[in-house]
């Protein structure tokens, strides 16, 4: 087993935080009604994707229903319906659609990943929560030593910048905004493709698209 499939098997089987170990396996039990056939995961959410990417994304946290259910980041839930028919369009991904870890997508130069593993009630990490996940991501970022990582939404622009220790108060999130790392990484923020940012036109498709070309633009740069 390589390092990344042992650090997946350590995120499934981790139970550190006692309210989200709770709400994850009571919504996977309860279900929502549109999916009472269906098994719900009900654990942690490893990241997954391509393990040469160059390109790392980080979102927020499982949706209840969405990768909670599913076991994929962002599959089965609104923002991935944004989401992965950007990466289709932008040539990272081999099909639009991502309905289940059996659907046949596949990844070419990017891996997806969280701030948060489990699944949250009202889609809020609690601060501690965040901060026990934290390891995961950092040595996600470690093993993958990605050229340029694209953060969805605030809160996984702060987490990152605060991994690698750079200062927020010069490194601000807006969307599309980019800095360079110390050891040469880029961080590319974005707004979260959430249904909130989405249904609102705070985040358009076209600037989306702009987002991921800019992500293998950055990705190139020597
Ligand atoms: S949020 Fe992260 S640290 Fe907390 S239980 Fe889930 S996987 Fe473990």
């Amino acid at each position: 087993m390589n390092s990344l499939e042992s650090l997946n098997q350590q995120i499934i089987s981790c139970r550190k935080c006692p309210r989200l170990v709770e709400w994850r396996e009571e919504v996977a039990r309860v279900k929502r009604k549109a999916y009472l056939d269906q098994d719900y995961w009900g654990k942690p959410v490893p990241g997954f994707g391509d393990p040469q990417a160059r390109i790392l994304v980080v979102g927020l946290a499982p949706g209840a229903h969405g990768s909670n259910r599913t076991g994929r980041q962002f599959t089965g839930d609104a923002s991935g319906k944004f989401l992965f028919p950007a990466l289709h369009r932008a040539g990272f991904a081999n099909q639009a659609a991502a309905e289940s870890r059996s659907d046949g997508l596949l990844l070419k130069d990017i891996y997806i990943t969280a701030s948060g593993r489990c699944a949250p009630p009202d889609n809020k990490p609690s601060l501690e929560e965040l901060n026990n996940c934290q390891p995961f991501l950092a040595r996600e970022l470690k093993i993958l030593h990605p050229k340029v990582i694209v953060c969805l939404g605030r809160i996984a622009f702060e987490r990152v910048l605060k991994i690698y220790a750079a200062r927020n108060s010069v490194n601000k999130f807006s969307h599309g905004a980019s800095y360079q790392l110390e050891h040469g990484a880029w961080v590319l923020g974005s707004y979260h493709p959430s249904q909130q940012n989405t249904s609102t036109g705070k985040l358009t498709a076209k600037m989306f698209d702009a987002i991921w070309l800019k992500a293998k633009q950055l990705a190139a740069r020597k």
